[in-house]
């Protein structure tokens, strides 16, 4: 059994989405694309996954407004609205005759002869492919630790893990949550906790939390900020095993340390690792991902990678990189389209690399980070920090960038809230001069990340 389709993409993500949206924006005509996903749901904005989804207002996950169960409707975070576009359900894919192949893996690809395999046996043949894998979460037991199965440990990738957690983190209320790794991953989910009523322990072995992007002074202030919401940070220091009772639930973390934490429920964010492994031996790899050129093309002319799957140059840097954040996603996507759909049109992609998060509540700007600028861009945000706006629009912030602090500093200071006293600049010189390059980080209410990476990136 076999179908074939002029483009297909493997993966069905934010950047499978956005694909989708850029192909049909281009005009592709019915039956032209497919989408194959393991996931049983259309494309959605996986970081809504550790944000609003683990919400108690949210999380009833039985039904949604539609009456349909919200596993398969997603109601609010399909893509494309994370870029404030039209939401593209399943009903949208269908209406522009978009194949969407789903709860589907494909197990094995073939680029000689252009064709896919998919677990339920079936052969899909294509012109152009895009890959867009993304990436999966890694499990302790890449790191030697058993409690895979274990009912009440949570991991964060997809919808079923974030379901699985609302309803471990349900089934424990008023319990002690132990949440591994202090990377966004572990940050995010630790705010939802403590919102959730869960007395959250963090442990990570650096010396303070996001410690690949976060200044120690940055990282202090948004550590003092958990504190006061009552988490608890447990530095310098690993898991080493779990405790289980008889029905295989964890009750204690061991750390390496020697201590021991209660645990009603874990939490473990320690990383991904790039969807690869259908492409390996057939496409050359960098970083970790599939080496690509500006157009996201890859080693083989027909196949064009994208998302976190994608090792792509990134201009400002003069090197390749891959990156692991919506905004790469989303803009790589409709590059690798634009490519296709009109290679002689389409230059290079110049990616600036944008991250942003959002944790508690916090709704102004309340800290910066500049790292390698003038000294003109160092009094604005200085200025803009002491300022302490309010974020009406995240959109408009993550367009303007550094211009944001710039403008705002700018203003005549009657037209300027007074600050009084307490505002925390977090500024640091360059402290990687080999990679110092301008950049921002607003850590803010909703608090809006701005950068220019500055420095090799490791694992999260
Ligand atoms: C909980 C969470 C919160 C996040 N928050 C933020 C944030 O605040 N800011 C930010 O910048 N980034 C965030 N990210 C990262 C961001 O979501 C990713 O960078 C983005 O999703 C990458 O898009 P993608 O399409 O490349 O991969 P994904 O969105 O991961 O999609 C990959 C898809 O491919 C499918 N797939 C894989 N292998 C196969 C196969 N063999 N056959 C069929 N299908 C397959 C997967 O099931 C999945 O549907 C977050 C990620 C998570 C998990």
């Amino acid at each position: 059994m076999g179908r074939a389709f002029v483009y297909v993409i493997v993966g069905g993500g934010v950047a499978a989405g956005y694909a989708a949206h850029e192909f049909v924006k281009r005009g592709v005509s019915h039956g032209e694309l497919c989408i194959v996903s393991e996931e049983p749901v259309a494309p959605y904005e996986r970081p809504a996954l550790s944000k609003g989804y683990l919400l108690p207002e949210v999380c009833d996950l039985t039904s949604c407004s539609c009456g349909v169960q919200l596993l398969h409707c997603l109601p609010s975070f399909h893509c494309c609205v994370g870029a404030n576009e039209e939401k593209l359900t399943p009903k949208w894919y269908k209406e522009h005759g978009i194949e969407l192949i789903l709860g589907t893996q494909v197990k094995s690809a073939d680029l000689k002869r252009k064709t896919l395999l998919t677990a339920t046996g079936e052969t899909i043949s294509y012109k152009f492919l895009i890959v867009a894998t993304g990436a999966r979460a890694l499990k302790l037991e890449e790191f030697g630790v058993n409690g895979l199965d274990a009912d009440n440990v949570c991991y964060l990738r997809d919808l079923a893990d974030a379901n699985k957690l609302v309803d471990v983190m349900k089934s424990c209320g008023g319990g002690n949550a132990v949440v591994i790794g202090g990377g966004y991953i572990g940050m995010e989910c630790a705010a939802s906790l403590v919102i959730n009523k869960l007395n959250v322990a963090m442990v990570f072995p650096e010396a303070h939390c996001m410690a690949r992007l976060f200044t120690p002074k940055i990282a202090s202030y948004y550590e003092e900020f958990y504190e006061s919401k009552g988490v608890k940070f447990i530095k310098g220091t690993m898991l080493s095993s779990f405790d289980f009772n008889s029905d295989g639930k964890v009750t204690a973390v061991n750390l390496k340390d020697g201590n021991k934490l209660p645990a009603d429920m874990v939490v473990v964010g320690i990383g991904i690792r790039p969807n690869t492994s259908l492409f390996e031996g057939q496409l050359t790899m960098d970083k970790g991902g599939i080496k690509v050129n500006g157009q996201m093309q890859s080693s083989n002319s027909s196949v064009y990678a994208v998302g976190d799957v994608a090792a792509f140059p990134v201009k400002i840097f003069g090197e390749t990189r891959r990156l692991e954040h919506v905004d790469s996603a989303r803009k790589s996507a409709r590059h690798a389209v634009a490519a296709i759909v009109e290679p002689d049109k389409t230059g290079e992609f110049n990616y600036l690399p944008f991250f942003y998060s959002r944790v508690f509540t916090l709704v102004t700007l309340s800290g910066s980070f500049l790292e390698g600028g003038t000294k003109e861009q160092y009094e604005a945000i200085a200025q803009a920090t002491r300022l302490k706006p309010a974020i009406q629009d995240s959109a408009e912030l993550e367009k303007q960038g550094l211009g944001f602090a710039l403008t705002l500093s700018q203003k005549p200071p009657s037209s300027q809230p007074l600050d009084s006293g307490g505002s925390r600049l977090l500024m640091e010189k360059p402290i990687y001069p080999l990679h110092a390059t301008a950049g921002v980080i607003m850590a803010a209410s909703i608090a809006v990340f701005a950068y220019w990476y500055g420095r090799k990136r490791k694992r999260w």
